[in-house]
């Protein structure tokens, strides 16, 4: 039995004191997460560390931002330090702090106004870039500085980082493209900064206090010091991030804060709201893919590539590529890697061109084409090239690159690529030469590595693979980070080229120069006299005693996590191995992954949150004695009360999880929480008493499989007054589904006499054998929708195609989900045996729910083992789409008239088979009809999540976010709706009203025998 974890990391009283304080205050409107799995959410990001805040604040507006910071001025509540986060995607602990984390992600994500005429676009810092350029793209424009984690970093996350990506040598940074700037100071004064004639500037810096202080100060530092500045800042395209001051006074003379601000990681301001400027939106882009034998030729010709003016050239090394064709991107740009000798590549260029009219465009891609097919295959030169020039390719082709340290991350062992390094740059001409050395120094070390980046900057991404675990490998970090300083110092670089510094700073004395880190520090005082913004990044005020944090000196995720046994990391790799990328936190609703963070906004119930709380839970028990990977003798079941335990957090984490299996392949690292959450739930119910619904849901396929013998009674039973309100009242559980129409079963059986009769099967020769299939029956479809089944069976008739229907089992996925572990493995132990025998004579085998077939060919692999029998269990489209080809329906059967459908797919067929749309398409066009797929997320039901009524809520908000629009605007043509998942019909059904078809339905509608 799992032991009682108590509280740790418990919060100081000062800060106790404050938020007691900042609680009663009426006007603050924001919200204080005290609780210890929110701040260990908050505690990484995408770096080494791992530091635990004293508590978090998400605040919904400026005034709220105030009310934190002027209380902070008050002589009790000196000590209190903030940092402000957005998306957390940093790379070396940008966000993490020890003392209050702002989170503006939350509530402040609105896009205010956008002015076309005047150019602009306001909004609040917690806006994500994806977000904010799929609002603008139909009006034209868009916000240009790009980078990798644009579907999860907020714009003030960007701001205060200065953050660019793909394009910059033509967009710039996002400082370039900052109108103005709303700042809360850190007294808690307002401020609006933006570009300044002399005269404002003037009166500014007579004011009394901070603002008068801080205009005094810069313009001071900047006039004095013009000239270090010019001598010491490096003519990079990218050479700074923070403090700026070579960009104050532009060349009309006009002085602008915002270049100070921006980059400037938190420490100076919080920043409210951005006023930024619209570009206008390409409407043509062609990209050109070049291919290279070994890396360092790709990078050579940066310079020969960089002088046909494209948008962005960006490379990826050869581990990338080869990691890439285990992913599931490698499915949508494969084709462009099919050239002979593609296997081998080792470098890829990709090269974009874009213009506001097609034949702009190929004015500037047809010399560059002709130029690489002249050197093609030349030594040092691309081997091949091809070019893209739909939008969808061009989209998975970035795609591709984007995902590269996800990827990275994906390679096994207990080394992992570890982003410390990796955003240095140097001039592009010098880029071969200095990946030269650092690849030397990186070998000298016997470590692995992958590169991708933009090489039209200069700045090639690097992961060495390093162990935190191991105290030796702890150390190559000051060694490398110094060597690799060193380095780009020689070529005229620098090493913080894109991410912003972090947990860097104390590089900066010998990067700026003693004299001009003094004027930053000079800076930083005037803005921030406490130290109280994001404290030891960056630079100190002037003067104090304070210190900037080293790069060893912050808690490691490492010490943490070898805290936990070898073995036991190793029996949970899942949760240990997230890096923290956060490409789950991604804002699109269309996208799979992870709708209860797209709902919750709540970063404990994503697939990052869920790891992490995990990784501390599996820490905790470690350290109280506990070992998970023995089986529990003695278990006493009690229900939970008020005493803290946190296995309570993680239980509450996991609960909001739908066991969607979105993460398991859209996650780089395939993070599988539904896994994680079905071992977490069996453990914690050694201790803790299940509630009823557990217990209904997991014995629900197989009491209702007995129960479907005779479904009228159980039927007339649920139609009874009351019997909904008394199942909800004793059970938890709502909306129970019906059985099947008792007349459907019985018309099942008569119509295919084959049905049911396996024995037959076992007569056939291997020719005929080959030629029929046998539909495994899944619960959903069989004891809730069997005209499902009824259609597939006169489906594959009309097609003449043999079909056997297998007798109902119980394929234990329910257990699975709910943490039954023991019976799910003696579930599917059975099942197997059936699968194996069948798979034996060489049939194939369908089932139609897609959740339901995926779980033989995930779960059932997993703990069955080499038990396992090697069978694969059909998706219909995944098999109908082999077969249909090889038909000639012509003859026997005449379509009716043609027509259109919608599908509204499952999220697991759209995850595991990523040509599912292709399929369903190509079969639906064979029959004469047209078919459009429908870009959803979940739909919320999730099997039988949403029938669970604590979960009624969500399940609904999903439904809204994903569903409901798209759904709600076909309302006229409804009988047009496809839908795949059954939890999806059904979810339909109890929302919109309405039933909904099957696509088999509608295939077996649409045709008819032709009388001979
Ligand atoms: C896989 C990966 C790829 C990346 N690729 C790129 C890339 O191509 N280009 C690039 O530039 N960066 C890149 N980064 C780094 C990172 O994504 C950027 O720095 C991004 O701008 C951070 O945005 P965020 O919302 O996550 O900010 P956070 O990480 O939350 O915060 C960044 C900094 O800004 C401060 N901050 C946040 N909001 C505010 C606010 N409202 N007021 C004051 N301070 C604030 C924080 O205190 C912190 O110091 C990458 C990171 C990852 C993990
Ligand atoms: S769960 Fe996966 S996608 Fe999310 S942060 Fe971890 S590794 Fe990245
Ligand atoms: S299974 Fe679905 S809901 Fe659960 S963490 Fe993964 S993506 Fe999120």
């Amino acid at each position: 039995m799992i032991p009682v974890l108590g509280e740790s990391a418990t919060i100081s009283q000062t800060t106790l004191n404050f938020l007691a304080s900042l609680k009663k205050d009426p006007e603050f409107t924001g919200t204080v997460r005290q609780d210890y799995g929110y701040r260990l959410v908050t505690a990484t990001d995408n770096s080494i560390y791992q530091v635990i805040p004293q508590t978090v604040i998400q605040p919904r507006n400026a005034l709220d931002i105030q009310k934190i910071l002027s209380r902070t001025e008050l002589p009790e509540f000196q000590s209190i330090k903030i940092t402000a986060r957005g998306g957390g995607t940093g790379t070396n602990g940008q966000s993490l702090n020890d003392g209050i984390t702002l989170d503006v992600s939350k509530y402040m994500c609105k896009i205010l106004e956008v002015n076309l005429e005047q150019g602009y676009v306001d909004v609040e810092p917690g806006v994500v870039l994806d977000e904010l350029n799929k609002f603008l793209k139909p009006k034209g424009v868009f916000f240009a500085p790009e980078i990798s984690p644009s579907n999860r970093a907020t714009l003030g996350g960007m701001c205060n980082t200065d953050a660019c990506g793909m394009g910059s040598r033509v967009y710039g940074k996002t400082s370039n493209h900052i109108l103005s700037l709303d700042l809360v100071l850190s007294d808690g004064t307002a401020f609006t900064s933006q570009s300044l004639t002399q005269e404002t500037l003037k009166t500014l810096k007579s004011t009394d206090g901070i603002i008068g202080r801080v205009f005094l100060t810069v313009d001071q530092t900047v006039t004095e010091k013009k000239e270090a500045i010019q001598d010491r800042f490096p003519k990079l395209t990218r050479f700074l991030t923070g403090y700026n001051l070579n960009m104050v006074y532009d060349s009309e003379g006009k002085f602008n804060l915002n270049f100070i601000i921006a980059g400037s990681e938190g420490t100076l301001a919080i920043v409210t709201k951005l006023r930024l400027k619209l570009t206008p939106l390409p409407k043509v882009k062609q990209l050109v893919v070049a291919k290279y034998r070994n890396f360092r030729d790709g990078l050579k010709c940066a310079q020969f590539l960089v002088d046909f003016n494209p948008i962005a050239i960006e490379t990826v090394d050869g581990k990338i590529m080869s990691l890439a064709r285990g992913d599931i991107i490698w499915d949508k740009v494969s084709r462009y890697f099919s050239d002979p000798g593609d296997e081998t590549v080792q470098c890829v260029n990709l090269i974009e061109f874009s213009g506001m009219t097609t034949a702009d465009v190929e004015r500037q891609v047809n010399p560059l084409l002709l130029a690489l097919k002249e050197r093609q295959g030349k030594d040092g030169e691309a081997n091949s090239f091809v070019l893209a020039t739909l939008a969808e390719d061009m989209a998975n082709l970035w795609g591709l690159r984007k995902k590269g340290v996800g990827l990275l991350g994906n390679v096994k062992g207990a080394r992992r690529p570890i982003g410390f390094i990796e955003d240095a740059v140097v001039p592009p001409t010098s880029l071969a030469n200095y990946i030269g050395e650092l690849t030397a120094l990186l070998d000298s070390y016997g470590l692995e590595y992958g590169m991708f980046g933009h090489v039209d900057a200069g700045c090639m991404h690097v992961r060495p693979a390093l162990d935190m675990k191991d105290e030796n490998d702890e150390k190559l970090i000051r060694k490398i980070t110094t060597q690799v300083k060193d380095l780009v110092i020689k070529y005229g670089g620098i090493i913080w080229g894109e991410h912003g510094k972090g947990f860097r700073g104390e590089f900066m004395p010998e990067s700026f120069g003693q004299e001009l880190y003094d004027e930053l520090c000079k800076i930083k005082g005037a803005f921030d006299p406490r130290n109280k913004f994001n404290p030891g990044k960056l630079c100190t005020p002037f003067g104090s005693k304070d210190t900037v944090t080293k790069i060893d000196a912050p808690t490691k995720r490492g010490h943490l996590d070898k805290q936990i046994p070898k073995h036991i990391r190793e029996d949970f790799e899942l949760a240990i191995t997230c890096n923290g990328n956060g490409q789950c936190f991604n804002f699109d609703p269309d996208d799979v992954m992870c709708p209860s963070f797209r709902y919750s906004k709540d970063r404990i119930h994503s697939p990052k949150g869920r790891a992490g709380m995990m990784r501390e839970w599996l820490r905790q028990l470690a350290n109280a004695g506990y070992d998970p990977s023995i089986p529990d003798t003695k278990t006493t079941l009690q229900d939970p009360d008020e005493t803290y335990d946190f296995s309570h957090e993680v239980y509450s984490a996991m609960q909001g999880c739908l066991s969607c299996k979105a993460c398991t392949s859209q996650c780089p690292i395939k993070v599988d929480i539904p896994e994680l959450k079905s071992r977490f739930l069996e453990k914690y119910h050694t201790r803790y008493r299940r509630p009823v619904s557990d217990r209904l849901v997991a014995t629900a396929e197989n009491l209702h499989g007995r129960l479907s013998l005779a479904p009228g009674v159980y039927n007339l039973g649920l139609s009874m007054p009351f019997a909904k309100d008394i199942i909800e009242k004793t059970t938890g559980m709502i909306d129970p589904p019906l059985l099947s129409n008792p007349s459907t079963l019985s018309r099942l059986k008569l119509k295919s006499p084959d049905v049911l009769d396996l024995k037959r099967l076992k007569k056939l020769s291997s020719e005929e054998l080959a030629d029929c299939v046998v539909l495994i029956q899944d619960p959903m479809t069989a004891l809730y929708e069997a005209e499902i089944v009824e259609a597939f069976v006169e489906l594959c008739t009309k097609l003449r195609i043999q079909v056997f229907v297998a007798p109902y089992m119980e394929n234990g996925k329910a257990k699975h989900v709910k943490g039954y572990l023991k019976e799910f493995k003696k579930v599917a132990s059975r099942q197997n045996q059936v699968l194996k025998d069948l798979h034996a004579l060489g049939v194939s085998l369908v089932s139609i729910e897609p959740a339901i077939a995926l779980t033989y060919r995930e779960e059932y692999l997993q703990y069955l083992g080499k038990d396992h029998g090697g069978y694969k269990v059909w998706m219909p489209q995944e098999w109908l789409s082999k077969k249909i080809d090889r038909l000639d329906i012509s003859k026997t059967l005449k379509p009716t008239t043609p027509q259109h459908f919608v599908l509204f797919g499952h999220c697991g067929e759209k995850t595991a088979s990523p040509s599912y749309q292709k399929q369903w398409q190509d079969i639906f066009k064979n029959f004469g009809h047209t078919l459009d797929v429908e870009a959803v997320g979940c739909c919320g039901m999730a099997g039988a999540f949403g029938h669970e009524k604590k979960h009624f809520e969500e399940s609904k908000g999903i439904y809204g976010l994903h569903w409901k629009d798209k759904i709600q605007k076909r309302r006229n043509n409804r009988q047009n709706i496809l839908v795949t998942g059954a939890s999806c019909r059904s979810q339909l059904a109890r929302l919109e009203g309405y039933t909904t078809s099957h696509p088999l339905m509608a295939l077996n509608q649409s045709l008819e025998v032709i009388d001979t």
